[in-house]
Order: structure tokens, then C-alpha cells, then sequence
């Protein structure tokens, strides 16, 4: 690249982990000219926010907001806020992202003990169960999309496990909201997070976060500060929140313009008709690609819609063909994660990109590359 000219980047299609194509309507809504972040009319914009961030997360929760920071931030917001050093935290690991959450539950102080799952494969509620018989957890904190392996975790039972043992559940939903069904009330989930550049097709940066009525008595009841200055809720909820919105950060005002018509779009289209937007187009990929010589790495009926982990036909070199497909056809797609890197591809299919001619072209690309 060359600093004297202007950027000029390549039109990508974006069929990867994240981020996702994002609607000409966000990349309009984010141009339009700056506002103080404290300016009323910015005050509006942020409730907008908070509300249609309630209805995509299905949730009633008071402390619904959005932390200006990546799906990272999110996780981490939930881990400093809840765990002081010494408490017990069950962590569910079925990929990279759980390994995350025990890592930051480590930095937190917290004695941190692992359910681990083979990856590829999704915890069953009975391992959780025999977990719990030898400890006494603050909370348990598992995965709902693992983008790594691309298991879709089933939640409802997991959850009435984690209440029966007097824990909270902390929930990584950074890829499954907006992509497939989330329900945070029904389900019981007392902490979750989220991204904006997955399913939800915003510019990456934000992570919808809510808590529960319980999980913000926890807040209010810790006896330390949280670690984080910058995370620490019990001062960003001013910012949020109703009569005293003070200042604690400067809001990025035009990443919010544009999670605002993001969140606009998705309630457009209504949450049913995108689920199964996501899951019909899944099925069309998968049809595809297994008449190419594909093979899932998930088993079925654990798959994620968005997400489609898959193992490549004998004998071909997978980044060679991952590197034809974005500098001939300007398409991407993701390589593997970890103990993955080398073995799978992970083609996701989000927000805007869960696209019938986005699933054509990638499949009559492949079909071209692949003799
Ligand atoms: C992408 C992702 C994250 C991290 O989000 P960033 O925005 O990259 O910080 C966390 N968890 C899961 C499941 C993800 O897919």
C-alpha cells in the first residue's frame, strides 16, 4: 500500500468468521455528519439502541447496553463484573472461545474449573451435572456458536442445571444473535454478550451486552472493584441509563449510527424470517458442497446456520484454494482455528452474506477450482 493514495481496497464478499457484508443502509447511516455523544439527540439514539437491543436479545433486562468495544469486551465485561478473585466459575469448553472465557476467569482471581468436550462436539447437559457435584460455582459460562468448530450448543437444559446448583449463567452469543433463535429470559441466561460484525452485519467494534435483575444484585453486592476501570458497570450504567447519563467514555458515535439501522433492519425482517433465512440458506450451501466432496465437521442436528465448518475433499491444498478464492474471485472464506488451522474451512454465512447468490457464487467458484 501506498500512503499518498487514496484507500482503495478490494470489493470483498465476505464469507468468513466475521466480519459479515454489511447493508448499503448501515454504510449510509455511518456516514452521516457527527454529533456530541452527550448531545440529546445522541441520548435518543443510544435508548433506540437499548430497546431494539431488548427485543433481538428477547429480553426484558433493565441493564441492556452495548459496550464500545469488540465481542472480547463483551466476554470480558461479564467475566470482571461478576467473578472476585477467589470465587469458584465452571467453564464449559467446546472450542477457542470457551478456552477464552477460562483464561479471563483466571485473570479475574477466580478458581476456574474446565468441562471439556473434544472440538466439534457440544457439552451434554450430564457432564455439566457431575461438574457441579464437587464444586459450588458463582456461575457457569459456556458457548451458544462456537465460531472455531461451529457447534450450535443446546442451551435450555444447560441452564436449568446452572439454576439448580445456585449459579448464574454467563452466555457467548456473539455469533448465534440475530442467526438463529436466542431467547434470554425464557432460556434463563443471567449475563450474555454479542458482536456486531457477525450475524447482526454491523462494522465490527460493539458488543451488546444484558445482565439479569439477578446478575446486577451480584454486581451490587461484590465486596472488591471490579479489575477493569474502563468495564466496570456499576459506572458505564450511568451512562446508559435513564435520569444521570454522565459522561464515563466518549461514545463512537458513528459505529452506534450504524448499529442503530443495523438493529432496524433485523427488526424489518422480523427474527422468525431471519432465522430461517439463515437455515435455508445453510441447507443450500450444504447440498452444494457435499456434491463437490465436502464433509461436515459437526454432526447433524448440532450445526450452526451461520457458520459451516467442513472438512475439504481428499487431496487438495486448503489454503491454496482459500488464496485463489479471494484473489480471483474476491472471495473470503475462513481457515481453521487452533487445533483446526490447516484441517477445516469455516464458511460462514451471516447476516448479509446468508444470501442465496452469495451460496452460488461461492459454490460455482469452487466447482471451477476443484477438478
Ligand atoms: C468472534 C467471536 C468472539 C470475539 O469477538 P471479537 O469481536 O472478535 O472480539 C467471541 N466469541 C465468539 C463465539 C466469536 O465468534
Amino acid at each position: 500500500m501506498d500512503y499518498t493514495k487514496e484507500l482503495n481496497t478490494s470489493k470483498r464478499v465476505l464469507m468468513g468468521p466475521g466480519p459479515s457484508d454489511v447493508h448499503p443502509r448501515v454504510l449510509k447511516a455511518m456516514s452521516t455528519p457527527l454529533i456530541g455523544h452527550l448531545d440529546p439527540e445522541f441520548l435518543e439514539i443510544m435508548d433506540d439502541i437499548k430497546v431494539m437491543t431488548q427485543k433481538t436479545f428477547q429480553t426484558e433486562n433493565q441493564l441492556t447496553f452495548v459496550v464500545s468495544a469488540p465481542g472480547s469486551a463483551g466476554m470480558e465485561t461479564c467475566l470482571v463484573n461478576l467473578l472476585e478473585p477467589g470465587d469458584e466459575a465452571v467453564i464449559c469448553i467446546h472450542g477457542v472461545f470457551g478456552n477464552r472465557m477460562a483464561d479471563i476467569a483466571e485473570r479475574c482471581g477466580a478458581k476456574v474449573v474446565k468441562v471439556e468436550v473434544p472440538w466439534g462436539e457440544h457439552i451434554e447437559p450430564q457432564q455439566l451435572k457431575d461438574a457441579l457435584e464437587n464444586c459450588n460455582p458463582k456461575l457457569v459460562a459456556i458457548v451458544h456458536a462456537e465460531t472455531s468448530t461451529g457447534v450450535l450448543q443446546p442451551l435450555e437444559e444447560i441452564s436449568k442445571i446452572a439454576k439448580d446448583a445456585g449459579a448464574l449463567l454467563v452466555v457467548d452469543a456473539v455469533t448465534s444473535y440475530c442467526g438463529t433463535e436466542l431467547k434470554v429470559d425464557e432460556w434463563g441466561i443471567d449475563a450474555i454478550y454479542s458482536g456486531t460484525q457477525k450475524c447482526l452485519s454491523a462494522p465490527p467494534g460493539l458488543s451488546p451486552v444484558s445482565f439479569s435483575k439477578k446478575a446486577v444484585e451480584v454486581l451490587e453486592n461484590r465486596k472488591t472493584k471490579v479489575q477493569s476501570w474502563f468495564l466496570d458497570l456499576t459506572m458505564v450504567k450511568n451512562y446508559w441509563s435513564g435520569a444521570k447519563r454522565a459522561y464515563h467514555h466518549t461514545g463512537p458515535v458513528s459505529a452506534m449510527f450504524a448499529l442503530r439501522e443495523a438493529l432496524r433492519l433485523v427488526l424489518e425482517e422480523g427474527l422468525g424470517n431471519r432465522f430461517k433465512r439463515h437455515h435455508e440458506n445453510h441447507l443450500l450451501l450444504k447440498n452444494g458442497l457435499e456434491e463437490l466432496g465436502f464433509s461436515f465437521l459437526v454432526k447433524e442436528g448440532f450445526r450452526l446456520p451461520m457458520l459451516n465448518s467442513v472438512l475439504l475433499p481428499e487431496g487438495i491444498d486448503e489454503a491454496a484454494i482459500r488464496g485463489t478464492l479471494l484473489n480471483k474471485y474476491n472471495i473470503e472464506v475462513g481457515g481453521g482455528l487452533g487445533a483446526l488451522a490447516g484441517k477445516i474451512w469455516r464458511i460462514g454465512l451471516m447476516g448479509e452474506s446468508s444470501d442465496v447468490n452469495h451460496v452460488n457464487m461461492l459454490l460455482s467458484a469452487l466447482k471451477a477450482e476443484i477438478k
